[in-house]
């Protein structure tokens, strides 16, 4: 039976535009100095004042000439010393030269750098064995940015690179979008924290370090409510503290149908929220909506549905609010080394290696479990492989694709 014959589930892509349709890009900004501005978004555009460099300068320790002036064997006696930093600000007189260093404005007159090993110092001056090509040796102005040359967009993560370059031109503080902050907690009586002993039946809350981890990385503000017991009050207050606190409020648990799990009711009451069952594996069933002032995601409580629809998903509406906007996974085709059990149905993201070796890209499974409970199947990996909704088995020597694990689960 094709997926989207099946009653009541939601393919990958539908939830993804749900998503992206739902959530507004932050439009509130503040200035910070470039040396904290690694990974902020920018808010605006920025380009360059002036040129860069701002003038004709060496590239090289040498003698800067009038290639007119080099005959072979005859001396050119030197007229001054241009330095980085301090240029020499007299023209060059005929029949002369000037030491110069790297980095050092080009003097007036000059048009040529010969370097210095290729040069002799005598009493009567220096002597050139060649005469090498006009303008060997010199860095043009603009060379390395022109004037008004777009440096930055909005929307764009800072990296090292860029805030190397918005240096170059000058810029010392930039307009970003201020951080996201989000309000995050884990639900269910059986959790107990790392380092705690465990009674029968219990197991450790690994959810929300993971999903502060790869918060982390999108660069967001946390604010860590721990875990919240099934209690309706507990869970009431902590969702009206993050509401009231933050831009989102992610949970992980209590949004499947279940017993204990109040979370459902307490959002029905509190928010616009839709409770999906995404035809995705792992991570059927998924909270996403609005909340009084924030937007909610309720992850589901098995690990790697967590972790994996955060990473999908929840990434996704981050960047958007971010003002970075989508960003899919790189994908690639390879070839399936093993067989995977596959049901069509739901659209599968399993946990892969892939490797590319004499131009052939294979990949092979982390592990023959991918229960949504089996969180050492995401050890290693460093892909999806994402089989389409209604594939069934692959078989091994298969094509599939993959997608590719970007920084965030790095
Ligand atoms: P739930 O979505 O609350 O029904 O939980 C589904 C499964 O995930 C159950 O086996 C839970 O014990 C487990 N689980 C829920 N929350 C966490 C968590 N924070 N860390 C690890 N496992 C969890
Ligand atoms: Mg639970």
């Amino acid at each position: 039976m094709a997926c989207c014959d099946q009653p009541g589930l939601m393919p990958f892509e539908q939830g993804l535009d749900k998503i992206l349709a739902t959530v507004t890009p932050c439009i509130e900004t503040e200035t910070v100095p470039l040396q904290l501005a690694l990974n902020r978004v920018l808010a605006e555009p920025v380009s360059a004042k002036a040129q860069v460099p701002s003038c004709d300068n060496s590239a090289m320790d040498g003698y800067a000439l009038r290639l007119a002036d080099l005959t072979p064997g005859i001396a050119l006696p030197v007229q001054a010393r241009a330095l980085a930093g301090h240029p020499v600000l007299e023209a060059l007189k005929p029949g002369h030269c000037i030491r110069i260093m790297t980095g050092a404005a080009m003097p007036q007159g000059c048009d040529t750098v010969v370097m210095q090993e290729n040069a002799e110092v005598t009493e009567a001056g220096v002597l050139f064995s060649k005469a090498p090509p006009l303008g060997d040796n010199v860095r043009r102005a603009g060379e390395n940015v022109t004037e008004r040359q777009v440096v930055g967009q909005p929307g764009q993560v800072l990296s090292a690179i860029d805030l190397g370059l918005l240096a170059t031109v000058g810029v010392s503080e930039v307009l970003v979008v201020r951080k996201a902050r989000v309000a995050l907690f884990s639900t269910g009586d059986e959790l107990r924290q790392p380092g705690e002993p465990l009674n029968y039946g219990d197991l450790y809350d690994s959810n929300r370090v993971a999903i502060h981890a790869l918060l982390k990385r999108l660069g967001v503000e946390i604010l860590d409510l721990g875990v919240i017991a099934d209690d309706p009050d507990a869970i009431r207050n902590a969702f009206k503290r993050g509401d009231q606190e933050c831009d989102f409020v992610i949970t992980s648990g209590g949004v499947s149908v279940g017993e204990a799990d109040y979370t459902r009711d307490i959002l029905t009451e509190m928010g616009d929220i839709d409770f999906w069952k995404l035809a995705i594996k792992p991570g059927k069933p998924l909270a996403f909506g609005r909340l009084e002032h924030s937007y909610f995601l309720g992850l589901p409580g098995n690990p790697v549905s967590s972790l994996v629809t955060l990473h999908l998903l929840g990434s996704q509406a981050l960047r958007q609010f971010m003002g970075i906007g989508h960003q899919p996974l790189k994908r690639l085709t390879a070839i399936s080394l093993e067989a995977l059990k596959k049901s069509p149905g739901r659209m599968d993201f399993q946990r892969g290696v892939w490797r590319q070796e004499d131009g052939e890209i294979t990949v092979s499974s982390t592990a023959s479990n991918q229960g949504s409970h089996v969180f050492s199947s995401l050890q290693n990996a460093n892909c999806y492989i994402a089989l389409e909704q209604d594939r069934g088995p692959v078989k091994a020597g298969e094509s599939v694709t993959l997608w590719l694990f970007d920084e965030l689960m790095k």
